[in-house]
């Protein structure tokens, strides 16, 4: 048996999916959410498949409220859903419980068997990722006491660029402060950007062992990542995912300086400038918007807000585009990934449309015509470097790691 509870935890809800990790296909999927609120609220999906196994094209959707107290509470009611609209959990029960963790840290450089020593650490990471950690912690103690039997398993976000080399993980400021508060770039996204370089990988039938590849993960928060024949070698998120690439509601780079002068002229709290910079920049700042088709439709109605917005992301992306290239030696292959990544022909072609000198050449129509939920290259059959499109599984990924964990 194969099949995997992968679940996501926040602070106040969480996400899971039982995958069946042999044919990756999800036998449910729902989320747990408002958890310490009077109207807690349980979705739970069950997709049906066809009996020749074909994809799910439609799923049935059960919708509870109730009163949700904890974690602990959230798990009886996801229970409660597997036991009133199936699949029973009996018949097919999960060997593993795997948990996404955002952070890390330096400590966990794979996905990692949960003991007693590994919550606490996985804890006292929280300094670390104050938003994302406590709400993962939570998840693992409930998902603990509620799956007593089988092994749960942890995998970070972080864990894939820890191969990164010391002249890329380390800024360039004063080495005993550095030390004494873990400063350093940590990366996220990893899991996305390990699953979409071995599916790229597969797709071109060649060992992931023997390719330089990109991978852009443009989705609301977006990074890019350099993979040296496997191995992350260069990413753009650092110390917190706000630093890289343009995103929905986060600046990406800038100069630290702003945030000197934010506070100096304008007055603003430390709060205040998180807010502004995590919250209320990217393209939410630019243009009033974080959703990239809004922003595609205001741009072709020539609005000069919108325009701007989606040059300046773009902008962000050929830079990256051209370090990473550089740092590389050159590249195989390159490929896009997650909402704005698989589904945004202008942005993969203003990424790349300057890098003809590097042997990266787009077709058009294939760029264009790029469906969704498939592999597509999308660059010219000329082309020195393979450019894709490549749906991103995080889930998928998480099961996966999680079972090897957890049989070997
Ligand atoms: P998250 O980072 O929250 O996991 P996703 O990877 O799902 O996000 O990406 C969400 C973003 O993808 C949306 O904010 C939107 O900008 C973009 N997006 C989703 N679908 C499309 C589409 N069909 N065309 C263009 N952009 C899309």
């Amino acid at each position: 048996m194969s099949v995997v509870l992968v679940v996501n935890s926040g602070s106040s809800s969480f996400k899971y999916q039982l995958i069946d990790v042999e044919t990756e296909r999800r036998l449910a999927s729902g989320l747990v959410e408002r958890i310490g609120e009077p109207q807690g609220r349980t979705v739970h999906k069950v997709p049906q498949y066809g009996d020749d196994g074909a994809e799910a094209t439609s799923a049935a959707e059960h919708d509870t409220i109730r009163r949700i107290d904890d974690h602990a509470d959230g798990f009886q009611a996801m229970l409660d859903a597997f036991a009133q609209h199936g699949p029973s959990l009996e018949e097919q029960p999960p060997v593993a419980v795997g948990h996404r963790v955002v952070h890390g840290g330096a400590r966990f450089f794979a996905a990692t068997l949960v003991n007693d020593l590994v919550e606490i650490n996985i804890d006292d990471l929280s300094v670390l990722a104050p938003l994302h950690n406590p709400g993962a912690v939570q998840g693992i103690r409930a998902a603990r006491a509620a799956f007593r039997e089988i092994p749960h398993v942890a995998v970070f976000d972080t864990a894939f660029h820890q191969t990164m080399p010391s002249e890329a993980y380390t800024y360039a400021l004063d080495r005993d402060t550095a030390e004494q508060y873990r400063i350093r770039r940590y990366g996220f996204h990893g899991t996305s950007h390990k699953y979409v370089s071995e599916a790229a990988a597969g797709f071109l039938g060649r060992p992931v062992d023997e390719l330089r590849q990109i991978v852009f993960h443009l989705g609301n928060g977006a990074s890019v990542t350099a993979i040296d024949r496997g191995r992350s070698i260069d990413t753009s998120m650092g110390f917190t995912p706000l630093e890289g690439l343009v995103m929905g509601t986060r600046s990406g780079d800038i100069d630290p300086a702003i945030v000197l002068h934010l506070q100096r002229r304008a007055g603003l709290g430390v709060s205040q400038i998180d807010d502004l910079l995590n919250k209320k920049s990217g393209l939410v700042g630019l243009a009033g918007a974080n959703d990239m088709r809004d922003l595609l439709a205001r741009s072709e109605r020539g609005e000069a807000a919108a325009r701007l917005a989606l040059d300046v992301y773009t902008h962000r992306l050929r830079s990256y585009a051209g370090a990473y290239l550089a740092q590389l030696g050159g590249a195989d292959v390159i490929s896009f990934t997650a909402g704005v990544g698989e589904n945004t022909p202008l942005v993969r072609r203003g990424a790349l449309d300057r890098l003809g000198f590097a042997g990266v050449e787009i077709d058009d129509e294939r760029n264009e015509s790029a469906k969704r939920g498939e592999i597509t290259r999308i660059s010219t059959d000329g082309s020195a470097v393979t450019v894709l499109v490549v749906p991103t599984d995080e889930e998928v990924e998480i099961a996966r790691q999680t079972l090897d964990v957890a049989t070997t």
